[in-house]
């Protein structure tokens, strides 16, 4: 307890210092580590009981652990938008009940428009990079290098997309555990900038290579700040893991992927501490949504939350997250609100850079508790939108559920014969409805769910739902 308190004021300290001295200013480097479809349950520091993650541990040990912290959609593609440019994916055509992501046949991506992470953090002169899974459109006019990115390495949407015809489904083989997929049957491109440099991408190493670039941009850049994006593209199935790691966890091939992810957070946490740059840089650890359940033994965990990706249950869109800055964030278990959404106006006040004035924004500055390690979050509210439709809205400990999808196979909706209400935070497993005993709630939060409608109205089209002709 000794040891925070000063830790906190030597940080104080540290902030009040960089503030006066002209000429001192040091703007802190920005990593997010976001995986595919892990689910609140899957590390060690959320509690999982058979999955080993010590860097991930460590850095939770050492940072801050966020346990409500949300992502603005349950599946990829609309999660990664609202990411990127702080709006949720509504405002920007980027849900849609038409077409859930986005296909390699998809005509459209995020608007160039749009303003990312990456061009706000530009305005301060950040070197950016994207490695990874981008899944904001293919087609060259949407790729990251054009959205403030002035590097991208990786595959451009899901892992399993362009299947080759007469692959086997995988689907049959989730109830093996160490099932591997022959990776020559997805057809998915890597590409570097603009380039295709490998087709079908080799994903038994893709992990480990999305780390080696990773700590090639952090030895390039660090004399200059930095905004790193590594997106792994797994533990999204299929399932592929490097052979140094295949039958190493005891958690079959899932456990084993995890654990090369983990694996990575240490090299790219070794390289920031070689390089001295472990007291100026701010990491971010999450996923993009909850785990995909119906793909059983080769799908993650939930823990204690309710079914997972793809529903507006907790399960699929509270992910676990981890903020780790020894010489910037101030320790401590965080159970306040908090969201993706979140990350542009944090990193952009870290940094000194405005977010955009122009738009309706639905991001918040979490930046003081990053610092401090207490306060209240300025986030009260959270909207669930899903396939282009509100689903749940939550105010505080209250979440209201409109409509809902079936918990495993969430391509089925499920049709409510009345609102559902629970309380979050004493029921965290959403298993006690309460709508007949607390009605007043349930007005108020119906009203809350209007009033955001009004607020989204004026919504871009439809961007997901085009196919090339
Ligand atoms: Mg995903």
């Amino acid at each position: 307890m000794k040891l925070l308190r000063f830790s906190s004021i030597l940080l104080a300290l540290t902030c009040f210092l960089n503030s006066i001295l002209p000429g001192q200013e040091k703007l802190p480097n920005f990593i997010i580590i976001f995986a595919d479809d892990l689910g609140y349950g899957d590390l060690g520091c959320f509690g999982n009981p058979t999955i080993h993650t010590p860097n991930l541990d460590q850095l939770a040990a050492e940072g801050q652990k966020w346990t409500q912290f949300y992502v603005a959609d349950p599946v990829c593609t609309p999660s990664r938008a609202a990411l990127m440019t702080g709006r949720y994916p509504i405002r920007n055509g980027m849900t849609s009940p038409v077409r859930v992501v986005l296909f390699p046949d998809s005509k459209g991506g995020l608007p160039p428009d749009e303003i990312t992470i990456a061009e706000v953090l530009k305005s301060r002169n950040y070197a950016t990079a994207a490695v990874g899974k981008w899944h904001l459109g293919h087609l060259p006019e949407f790729l990251p290098t054009q959205q403030g990115f002035d590097y991208y390495y990786g595959i451009p949407y899901s892992n399993d997309m362009d299947l080759m015809a007469g692959s086997p489904n995988y689907r049959n083989e989730a109830n093996d555990p160490d099932f591997l997929a022959d990776t020559r049957n997805y057809n998915v491109p890597l590409l570097e900038n603009e380039v295709e440099v490998e087709r079908p991408s080799d994903q038994n190493t893709i992990t480990r290579r999305y780390v080696e670039k990773s700590v090639e941009f952090i030895k390039e850049n660090q004399t200059h700040p930095f905004f790193l994006y590594l997106a792994h593209n797994l533990p999204h199935i299929p399932l592929f893991a490097h052979p140094e790691f295949i039958g190493t966890s005891k958690r079959g091939l899932y456990g084993d992927v995890l654990e090369e992810i983990d694996w990575g957070v240490g090299q790219i946490i070794e390289t920031l501490k070689d390089l001295k740059l472990d007291q100026n840089t701010i990491v971010l650890f999450t996923s993009d949504n909850g785990p995909w359940l119906s793909f059983r033994t080769h799908g993650g965990s939930a823990g204690p939350l309710r079914a997972g990706k793809g529903t507006s249950f907790e399960g699929g869109q509270r992910v676990p997250t981890i903020f780790w800055g020894p010489g910037q964030i101030s320790p401590g278990l965080i159970s306040e609100m908090g969201s993706t959404l979140d990350v542009m106006h944090t990193f952009a006040s870290l940094a000194g850079a405005k977010i955009p004035s122009d738009r309706k924004m639905d991001s918040y500055d979490l930046s003081p508790i990053l610092r401090s390690g207490k306060g209240v979050s300025p986030r009260k509210q959270f909207f669930y939108w899903n396939r282009g439709e509100l689903h749940a809205a939550r105010s505080g400990k209250w979440k209201i559920h409109l409509k809902q999808r079936e918990p495993v196979h969430y391509g089925k909706e499920v049709i409510l014969s009345h609102p559902e209400l629970f309380n979050i935070e004493t029921d965290i497993s959403e298993k006690h409805e309460l709508s007949e005993m607390f009605p007043e709630k349930v007005d108020e939060l119906l009203e809350l769910c209007e009033q955001h409608k009004a607020h989204t109205a004026d919504a871009l089209p439809d961007q997901l739902a085009a196919k090339i002709d």
